[in-house]
């Protein structure tokens, strides 16, 4: 659904993307993670077609972006980070409107767009279905925005920071919503988040973007595996606590019960959670990247 191969973009004499490369299966959601700064927008907006990269190769549903017809434009969903337009519109009646223009681009595997009806149902908004935009809390405005994202039944939606400012129910909400877009639609999903508890829910897999370069893609335990001594094991062993840092605690406790079998109690196994990986491999990339400024940390 998505093959980026050797990505580069240059800004004036800057380099912002270096020889970016990644993959997307279909139904899979990727999580795209960075500091600011780090390229996540513009590597989105070249994959949307909505910015022309310096070089490399990339293919959306087969098509190089900067060439995407409007047949192809029609297999893409965007969510954007805010949609303030049409505030005396109704709920259904934009749906319906947005969603006339997909009738063309249906097929026999795809039948668009996603009726309107139907669409406000799996959105949760179904009670404010004939409610004006401007009247919806942010938690509804943001369904509504995935639900214009999603009317033509995308086969490939892009997120960008869809739960930003919405309480933590909403927020729960929404998860559940992407989970079943990836599941029972299919949809290969690519959202970029701040939340790092959101990425460790959502994501098949993760990419880690750092100064324009990938510096880690897999999933989140792949990823913590990187790190050495991820893993915290505790446990007590006649009336003595004891503390192990390992990035093989299944082992490690393995071979823990062999030598001490049943005097081995209260036994603790911390994975590190994705926060803990996210930052110590961005503190490693940046290291890399300066030496000095490392050392000095
Ligand atoms: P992120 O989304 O990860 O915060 P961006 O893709 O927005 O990162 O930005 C990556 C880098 O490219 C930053 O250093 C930013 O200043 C620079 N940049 C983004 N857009 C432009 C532009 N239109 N012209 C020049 N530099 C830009």
């Amino acid at each position: 659904m998505l093959d980026v191969d050797g990505l580069r973009m240059r800004y004036g004499a800057t380099d912002v993307l270096h020889d970016v490369t990644f993959q997307a299966r279909q139904g899979e959601v990727l999580v795209l993670l960075g500091p600011n700064g780090a390229g996540k927008t513009t590597t989105i907006e070249i994959l949307e077609g909505f910015r022309m990269r310096s070089d490399g190769r990339v293919e959306v549903l087969g098509t190089d972006p900067a060439h995407g017809d409007e047949r192809w434009r029609a297999r893409v969903g965007v969510v954007l980070q805010s949609w303030r337009d049409h505030a005396k519109w109704r709920v259904r009646q934009l749906l319906e409107y947005l969603g006339s223009y997909y009738a063309d681009y249906s097929t026999a595997r795809v039948e668009r767009p996603w009726d309107a009806d139907e669409l406000i149902a799996a959105v949760g908004l179904t009670e404010h279905a004939d409610k004006q935009i401007k009247m919806l809390s942010g938690g509804q405005r943001r369904r509504l925005d995935v639900a214009i994202g999603v009317v033509g039944r995308p086969e490939l939606l892009f997120l960008d920071e869809p739960t930003a400012g919405l309480d933590p129910q909403a927020r729960r909400e929404f998860h559940d919503l992407v989970v079943r877009l990836a599941e029972e639609g299919a949809t290969t999903i690519l959202l970029t988040t701040h939340d790092l508890d959101e990425a460790e829910k959502l994501a098949d897999r993760i990419l880690i973007l750092n100064g324009g370069r990938i510096i880690a893609d897999g999933t989140a335990e792949e990823l913590a595996h990187q790190i050495v001594g991820a893993d915290e094991v505790r446990w007590t062993r006649d009336g003595r606590r004891f503390v192990q840092s390992t990035g093989e605690s299944t082992r490690f406790v393995f071979d823990l019960f062999r030598q001490y079998g049943e005097t081995v109690t209260d036994l603790e196994v911390r994975r590190a959670s994705l926060e803990d990986t996210y930052l110590a491999l961005v503190r490693q990339a940046e290291a890399a990247a300066s030496p000095l400024e490392g050392a000095a940390r």
